[in-house]
């Protein structure tokens, strides 16, 4: 092995540093539904121990990025069709409730912020930064969640997110953003004009094309060189 130079003090720890990329590799698209994440090859391509590779890998699971079996360890999520339609449905049933909540309703504020935030998706999409996209992209349907003021529903919610960033990621990964920017400002633009029958067709127009656009990959399987992906890490 190369030797090592000691990193810069400002450097973040090792832990970090491998949730970071794991994370990153995963809202890439970038290992294949039904991976085993592997400690021994994981701890050679970051040159770490394996017991820092099972601390990461314990945080994920709890965050619902991978999914850890008792014995066997850890693995890339690859939920069925089934599981998929479970959860968009579950966000088409909540979002349709913020619809209403919101529409007509809007402060100038909040329709700045919603405004501001499309304006950063679109500068993400600009720079070609899929992680920024997914990201983004994400974090818009959570702001509606706050605007609305279901603080009680914004945990919960935020897992579903997640969940569906991640099937994006794993089976939709040729795309920056797994919202397209124009579909989020029409959604506001009828939230601004009042028109309920307007926000309510673009909202479940626009979650029921990433339902899709998931299922329609949903089966692609694949393996994934972790030593080769993480080994420059
Ligand atoms: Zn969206």
């Amino acid at each position: 092995m190369a030797p090592r130079t000691k990193p810069p003090l400002e450097e973040p720890p090792v832990d970090e540093r491998v949730h970071a990329a794991i994370t990153s590799a995963l809202l890439q698209g970038k290992l294949a539904p039904g991976a085993q994440l592997v400690e021994r090859d994981l701890a050679a391509a970051f040159g770490c121990t394996r017991g820092t590779i099972r601390k990461v890998l314990t945080r994920l699971g709890f965050e619902g990025k991978v999914t850890l079996a008792a014995n066997r360890g850890a693995f890339v999520p690859s939920p069925s069709a089934h599981d998929i339609r479970e959860v968009y449905r579950a966000r088409q049933l909540i979002e349709a409730g913020v619809v209403v909540a919101l529409c007509g309703s809007l402060t100038v504020q909040q329709k700045r912020r919603l405004r501001a935030h499309v304006k950063s998706e679109e500068r993400a999409l600009k720079e070609g930064s899929v992680e920024d996209c997914v990201r983004l992209a994400g974090q818009f349907h959570l702001l509606l969640v706050e605007l609305a003021g279901a603080a009680e529903l914004q945990a919960f919610f935020a897992q579903l997110v997640a969940k569906t960033e991640l099937y994006k990621a794993l089976f939709d990964p040729s795309k920056g953003s797994n919202c397209a920017s124009d579909e989020h400002s029409r959604l506001i633009e009828a939230l601004e004009a009042a028109d309920l029958d307007a926000a309510l067709a673009a909202m479940r127009e626009h979650l029921a094309e990433l339902e899709d656009r998931v299922l329609a990959r949903a089966d692609a399987k694949g393996g994934t060189d972790l030593v080769a992906l993480f080994g420059g890490a």
